[in-house]
């Protein structure tokens, strides 16, 4: 069966952020930006907090799952240095009768054989 990413990449799951949420590590910041999106959309609470900075993660996370992520367009995916990188983009999102967008440029820093986000400014 041809599961879809949620990412909107257009390739399965298994074969895109699927492979990040199991272990591999992300090549660039945008791969990881797409991985943590559809953790959001899944639930996946243990890997947002691993691809998480250590200084600025949260103790602990609590999804609302009322909200559900409906699409991801990544606007810009830029190296700010050789070992940082910031990814702008829009999520959208239902909640109930509700819908809106959420439009972030998130920073992300190559730590060990991978990525992880460091903190966003949205809007
Ligand atoms: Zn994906």
């Amino acid at each position: 069966m041809f599961e879809p990413c949620d990412c909107g990449s257009g390739q399965t799951y298994i074969g895109c952020c699927g492979r990040l949420h199991s272990g591999t590590p992300a090549r660039d910041a945008e791969e990881l930006m797409r991985s943590r999106y559809a953790a959001y959309c899944r639930g996946n609470v243990a890997y947002l907090i691993k691809s998480w900075a250590s200084e600025t993660r949260p103790p602990s996370l609590s999804l609302d799952a009322s909200q559900v992520w409906t699409g991801l367009t990544i606007h810009r995916h830029e190296m700010t240095g050789p070992d940082t990188a910031t990814v702008r983009f829009t999520a959208r999102w239902r909640q109930g009768k509700k819908a809106g967008r959420l439009t972030e440029t998130s920073r992300f820093r190559r730590e060990g054989p991978g990525w992880v986000y460091v903190d966003g400014d949205v809007g």
